[in-house]
């Protein structure tokens, strides 16, 4: 066991970990090459990048513990992440939306409280298209931006979102995650690299999960995990619950329990034929209402 047991402990935030060791950001200073205690393995928690922990840094020859993990906002395993508060959902015009993927990703921030932003990237191929993508989403109440990482279009405003927040980028591959990271900081995107690379001690890697600090108040989590998204298993019934633009009519359909499908005297259908709410998202939602429904009815295939 370790000597330096009874040292001060440090409160900080995990901002990458390879291998069982982490590195932990404290007071503005990264600490290095520390290890979760025995316990929390007997228990199965496994510290995650994003997690708040008390720590006592390493010594010497000594390696540091995490000694308590503080309570999470919100965990994820795959990608192995903690504590997100705003999730930057990326769209582009080519490769051509994947709508679905957008759906469980707002799905999904909407069960975990992460505040979720729609960014249309590569706005300098096809303004038309950008802006009414933007629009639609705009329409269905949630907060949209055009952003272009090529020419810097809207990177000042997405830079200030990212203020007082735990980001994350997600969405297919080839949309410009990386390439809206690189923009937004591009000292730091070579920074980081020099990290891993130290890290890894020369054997070669594959990617790891890191969290930035831009500053103190703008951390970024650099992964590419939420491209592949499965939602947790549920009964389609409760997706409705999701989705806050449907609260205020809820009570005005003519069935209690009513999904907004084809339900007779629906309100919210009548709402998204007038132009109230999103008739988008509302199709989108039936669209994921049947795919959970599947997904519920063959879980024990
Ligand atoms: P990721 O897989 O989401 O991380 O996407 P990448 O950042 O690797 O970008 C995929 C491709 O799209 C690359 O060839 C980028 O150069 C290109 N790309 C990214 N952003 C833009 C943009 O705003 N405009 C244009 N025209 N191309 C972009
Ligand atoms: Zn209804």
């Amino acid at each position: 066991m370790s000597e330096n047991r009874g040292s001060a402990l440090l409160r900080g935030r995990i901002i990458l970990g390879v291998g069982g060791l982490y590195t932990v950001r404290s007071g503005g200073q990264e600490y290095g090459l520390i290890k979760a205690r025995g316990i929390f393995r007997k228990r199965k928690i496994r510290p995650v990048v994003g997690d708040y922990v008390d720590f006592v840094p390493a010594r010497g020859e000594e390696n540091g513990w995490i000694e308590a993990i503080g309570e999470r906002k919100n965990v994820f395993v795959r990608p192995p992440v903690a504590n997100i508060t705003q999730m930057f959902i990326v769209l582009t015009c080519a490769p051509q939306p994947d709508y679905l993927l957008a759906e469980r990703l707002l799905i999904l921030c909407e069960m975990h409280d992460i505040r979720a932003v729609v960014l249309v990237n590569k706005a300098d191929m096809d303004e038309g298209f950008a802006a009414s993508l933007r629009d639609s989403y705009e329409k269905a109440g949630l907060a949209a931006l055009m952003v272009s990482a090529a020419t810097g279009e809207g990177i000042e405003d997405l830079r200030q979102r990212l203020t007082a927040h735990t980001s994350a980028f997600a969405g297919q591959s080839g949309v410009g995650k990386s390439s809206l990271i690189s923009r937004l900081f591009p000292e730091r995107a070579l920074e980081v690299g020099n990290i891993s690379r130290r890290i890894s001690r020369g054997r070669h890697t594959t990617r790891h999960v890191e969290m930035i600090y831009i500053s103190e108040e703008t951390r970024v989590f650099d992964t590419p995990g939420f491209s592949l998204l499965e939602l947790p298993l549920m009964d389609a019934a409760t997706l409705k619950d999701y989705y806050p633009q449907f609260y205020p009519y809820e009570g005005s359909c003519r069935f209690d329990g009513c999904t907004h499908r084809n339900e007779p005297g629906c309100a919210v259908r009548a709402a998204a034929e007038n132009g109230e709410i999103s008739r988008m998202r509302l199709e989108l939602y039936q669209r994921m209402f049947a795919e959970t429904k599947e997904k519920w009815d063959g879980k024990y295939d």
